[in-house]
């Protein structure tokens, strides 16, 4: 018995032979399953015997015989309760192994096509030739469209219903051409047969003969299988990055095409290029034995010439055909979450081993896939497929589908939850993407600057709504819903300061998941660090600390000295972006949301603070104590128990750096804490002065005085 059903589809053809998966469709109506057993008859597929008892039964019966019989009767074989609605038989021709999907059931079988458990290289569309193109069929058509199917060959079936009339043929042959190429698909072939009687389905019988076209076992041969992912051009998602006595050992599965010791590669979406130095393997194997030569599915550590940064997410491709560096993409996706996506919503996308925080910029062609027809809404409900437009909050590397079915699909979550996932239909570049390869056009810097202007728009409205949406709730309310609003990582950032400690407060009171953690510069005051201790110990939970770079705080204080920021703005400047700004990028990077202590009455700059605010990294700052005066603040403290930091008593208001933070004097603003000896200037740490300032002459004595 050479046929198999099966419920799963091989994903990697596993012979030299082409493997061709096709899906069948049409009206439930028109004869798949006949054309099925008549396949599997005609390409001796059938267990021996198998049809001859089945004609046998029938004839007891007193039953005219069935073709469809063929299939009720495999299907009862394999005993297992498995419903047609996920069948794939599998046969062969002379020249490919044959897997036919048979696809009653849109939603199951679109989920699976779009998301990547299944896929399908050609279709074969079944129209009836007495009954004609139905809207059953309009939409089968339709459906082909949605999934970029676009090998479709349109087999007019029941021809001997209507004595094999050519005229009628060309008939619903005109009707069905003119409905697919209004979807842009263009039918391969269009084959009468009666499936029933054998006409066309392997021959060209006499009743046919008019017919000058392939046969149904014909075009099967005809349709291009997908090309081996080997002979696609390279793509290894970083999976991880070892390091090993002093090499650096990348880490991932080649996913298609193939590399070899010596090829020049390309990282993206860094766009830096180095050759490929080794391929390793363990254990170590002796000289001659050293792989050379690696391929699509297999998992590798490579080592290159030279020192590039990469790392996990990032994707090798050949120099000469990289992936793309993405800001922006149009995707089709299948949603699963049971909140519609609506535009202005904000996902986390995964593509392969990368992901980072996305906003819907769009939505079109939202489709319910039990009617087929376009719901003409601008959101996606569950279990509808839908066509978005999203902005990345930072560049990912990834591949049109059409290009790379394996690096051109992508995953949605919201906070955690895989939410949908779905095809990449198109790509904007980034700056990596302009500078090489084919994203070189000069005018390619159009479309990303388009694409940020737009995601600072989106982002504009989203905090303007949501400042609205939360401004009456009290704070732990409107922590709970900004948490639940955003939906993706949410970052607090605290310096355990007063604020910081009652927000942190709410925060466990109201059971509210978010990431907090906290920045040490290595110079805090020794009662913050206790207090750090204090609070994980009372709230129960680690607060995270995000350290200075060690190789970047170095070559800081190889330049400016141990205590160069005593010493001028400008060493001040680099040491806070060593220290602060860049690890809190570090902690903010691929997060939707922030969370922080200001109050807008902390100064006059602070009065323009709103509830949230869109943060030039892509991503929303909430405010929850925004509204509230210290005394509210430190009253609530008081009230609730909640432990803060000691130097509040001796007259410091803002909790900071050691060295750059001081008590404030009776009549000083709030902020004075904050600010060195240079009060006219006011600049208080380099996380508020981004670049560099002229020197000062001022010395830390002048503070004290
Ligand atoms: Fe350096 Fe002072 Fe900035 Fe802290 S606040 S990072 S010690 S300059």
């Amino acid at each position: 018995m050479n046929v198999l059903v099966t419920d799963r589809l091989p994903q990697v053809q596993d012979s030299d032979r082409p493997l061709l998966r096709t899906v069948i469709v049409g009206h439930v109506d028109h004869g798949k399953s006949t054309l099925i057993g008549r396949l599997l008859h005609e390409t001796g597929s059938l267990p021996d015997g198998k049809l001859e008892t089945l004609k046998a039964v029938s004839e007891r019966r007193g039953m005219p015989f069935e073709w469809s019989f063929l299939l009720d009767a495999l299907q009862i074989e394999r005993d297992q309760g498995i419903t047609l609605d996920t069948s794939q038989i599998r046969f062969r021709t002379a020249a490919r192994d044959i897997v036919l999907i048979d696809a009653p059931g849109h939603t199951e079988f679109l989920r699976n096509m779009i998301t990547g458990a299944a896929q399908a290289d050609a279709a074969l569309l079944l129209v009836d030739a007495a009954e004609g193109v139905r809207e059953q069929t309009r939409r089968h058509a339709y459906l082909l469209h949605l999934l970029g199917i676009h090998q479709v060959a349109v087999v007019i079936n029941k021809m001997d219903r209507v004595d094999f009339d050519e005229h009628r043929f060309h008939e619903i042959e005109a009707e069905i051409v003119g409905h697919l190429s209004s979807l842009g698909l263009t039918a391969t072939a269009i084959i009468p047969i009666s499936a029933r009687q054998g006409d066309g389905v392997a021959r060209r019988t006499p009743a046919i003969e008019w017919h000058t076209g392939p046969t149904v076992l014909e075009v099967l041969d005809r349709f291009s299988p997908a090309k081996p992912l080997g002979a696609l051009p390279l793509r290894i998602p970083v999976q991880a990055v070892y390091k090993f006595d002093d090499r650096r050992i990348i880490a991932g599965r080649i996913e298609t095409g193939q590399i070899e010791i010596g090829d020049e590669v390309m990282i993206l979406p860094r766009g830096t290029t180095a050759r490929v130095q080794s391929i390793e393997a363990w254990p170590v194997p002796d000289e001659s034995r050293v792989p050379r030569v690696a391929a699509a599915g297999q998992s590798v550590g490579l080592t290159l010439d030279r020192q590039v940064f990469i790392d996990r997410g990032d994707v090798i491709s050949p120099t000469a055909a990289p992936t793309k560096a993405v800001s922006r993409l149009r995707a089709r996706v299948f949603w699963l979450h049971d909140v519609a996506l609506t535009e202005g919503s904000m996902v986390n996308v995964r593509i392969g081993m990368s992901e980072c925080r996305g906003t819907v910029a769009l939505i079109d062609n939202a489709v319910d896939p039990g009617r087929l027809a376009a719901s003409g809404e601008k959101l996606i409900a569950q279990n509808n497929v839908g066509e978005l437009d999203i902005a990345l909050s930072q560049l990912l590397a990834a591949d049109i589908y059409a290009v790379n079915p394996r690096t051109g699909r992508l995953v949605l979550d919201v906070a955690g939850r895989i939410a949908g996932g779905g095809l990449i239909l198109s790509v904007d570049g980034g700056p990596a993407a302009r500078s090489h390869g084919a994203g070189r056009s000069p005018t390619a810097a159009a479309p990303a600057d388009a694409a940020s202007n737009e995601r600072k728009r989106s982002l504009e409205a989203i905090a303007k709504r949501l400042s609205a949406a939360l401004a009456d709730p009290p704070p732990a309310e409107r922590l709970r819903r900004f948490s639940r609003e955003v939906g993706g990582r949410i970052v607090f950032t605290t310096s355990f300061g007063l604020e910081d400690q009652v927000i942190l407060h709410l925060l466990s009171e109201a059971a509210v998941d978010v990431d907090v953690v906290t920045l040490d510069t290595g110079r805090l005051f020794p009662e913050t660090y206790h207090l750090w201790a204090k609070t994980e110990r009372r709230y129960g939970r680690r607060i995270n600390a995000v350290y200075p770079q060690h190789d970047k705080l170095e070559a800081y204080v190889a330049q400016h000295g141990i205590n160069g920021f005593y010493d001028s703005r400008e060493a001040r400047a680099a040491c806070c972006h060593v220290r602060k700004v860049e690890p809190l990028n570090r902690a903010l990077a691929g997060a939707a949301g922030w969370i922080v202590g200001l109050r807008a009455d902390q100064s006059s700059h602070r009065q323009s603070v709103n509830l949230v605010t869109p943060d030039e990294r892509n991503l929303l700052k909430l405010s929850p104590l925004f509204d509230w005066t210290r005394d509210a603040v430190a009253a609530f403290a008081t009230a609730e128990r909640v432990p803060i930091n000691p130097l509040h008593a001796q007259g410091f208001v803002s909790i900071g750096c050691a060295p750059c933070t001081r008590a404030i004097a009776p009549g000083e603003p709030e902020r004075a804490g904050r600010w060195w000896w240079e009060q006219d200037e006011k600049k208080e740490c380099g996380l508020h002065a981004r670049r560099p300032q002229p020197p000062a002459t001022s010395s830390r004595s002048d503070a004290a005085a």
